[in-house]
């Protein structure tokens, strides 16, 4: 059994055999897209499989919650932070392209849209719509992260996941038991490790690389990548898109603080400099409330709240 051997400093332990640190009361506002958000009490992001080990031995001993994060591009977390443990996998990485079989095998922390740019100038088809996507791997299995009609679980055949424990299982598409961006593993203790999608080969470089251009081209046009988000607040309640209901209530530039309804897409709440995770948690609740006086519906939070809020 491996034991925490030192203290580097009051703030930091050295998990011993690696050079992976779990860090004590880290901010957590640069891990997000919000650029919002308190401090972990504890934060690691191990950068091997040994690291990752190692965190997981040190927390088995521990009495705390787990938090697992990507490149937090779907999150919102509160002010006031995060207790327990902060796992990061943005940093494990690692990429393999079979060129026999059309399979690509990445690590949790690879940017989704990188993979997509690069099967795309192989003329292999099948994660164009990912390019626009600021996530990892790791976040857009969790999530079935999807774009122009596709989704992760399109061209996912398998994903490695680890528990705290150490049990290893490789998950199928059925497994994950998919939907609209939600798979099983929400609000779950376990880590995908890698993922392995399958794609069909054969297509011009070219012409996957001009679509790969378009769907970047559409976004840009039709979304704010301006200001710091995280994409869609809303899920879109069928029939309806959440954006559409919201923009009928004229709340495009409906402002609490700094957190500002997009004047370019309703569905999209901006960080326009000094916002507070409180702040887009109020305007969320508010927009809740209206729609929901309206249209008795509820619009349903596509990204992921984490952390205490105050009620309005
Ligand atoms: C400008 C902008 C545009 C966007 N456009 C889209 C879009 O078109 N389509 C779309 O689907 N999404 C979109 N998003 C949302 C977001 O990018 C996706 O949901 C993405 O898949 C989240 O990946 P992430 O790595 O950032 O995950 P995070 O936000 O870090 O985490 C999301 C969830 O996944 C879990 N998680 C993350 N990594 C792991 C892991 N390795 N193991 C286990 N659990 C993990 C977290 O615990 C959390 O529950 C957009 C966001 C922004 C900011």
């Amino acid at each position: 059994m491996m034991t925490i051997s030192s203290q580097i400093t009051p703030s930091a332990i050295q998990l011993p055999g690696t050079n992976c640190q779990i860090r004590a009361n880290f901010s957590l506002a640069d891990q997000t897209s919000y650029r919002v958000g308190g401090q972990a009490q504890w934060y690691a992001a191990p950068r091997s499989q040994e690291a990752l080990e190692a965190t997981f031995e040190w927390f088995e001993h521990q009495d705390i919650p787990l938090m697992l994060l990507g490149a937090g591009s779907n999150l919102l977390i509160s002010d006031r932070g995060i207790d327990g443990l902060v796992i990061s996998t943005r940093f494990l990485r690692h990429r393999k392209f079979d060129a026999e079989t059309g399979r690509i095998t990445v690590a949790a922390g690879d940017p989704i849209a990188s993979v997509a740019r690069k099967a795309a100038k192989r003329g292999w088809r099948g994660l164009e719509w990912a390019v626009g996507i600021p996530g990892t791997v790791g976040g857009a299995v969790v999530m079935n992260a999807g774009a122009h009609n596709q989704c992760t679980a399109d061209c996912l055949i398998e994903a490695v996941v680890v528990s705290p424990d150490g049990t290893v299982e490789k998950l199928t598409p059925k497994d994950l038991n998919y939907s609209y961006r939600t798979s099983c593993l929400q609000g779950r203790q376990k880590l995908v490790l890698e993922a392995t999608f399958e794609l069909e080969m054969g297509f011009s470089p070219q012409e996957m690389m001009a679509i790969t251009q378009q769907n970047l081209q559409r976004r840009k046009s039709s979304q704010p990548y301006d200001k710091p988000s995280c994409g869609s607040v809303f899920r879109n309640p069928t029939p309806h898109a959440a954006g559409w209901l919201i923009e009928q209530l004229g709340l495009k530039g409906y402002r609490i603080g700094d957190a500002e309804i997009s004047q370019r897409h309703a569905n999209f709440i901006l960080n326009c400099g000094q916002a507070k995770a409180q702040d887009i948690f109020r305007l969320i609740r508010h927009v809740q409330e209206q729609v929901e006086s309206r249209w008795s519906l509820l619009l349903e939070p596509e990204v992921k709240i984490l952390g205490e809020f105050s009620s309005l």
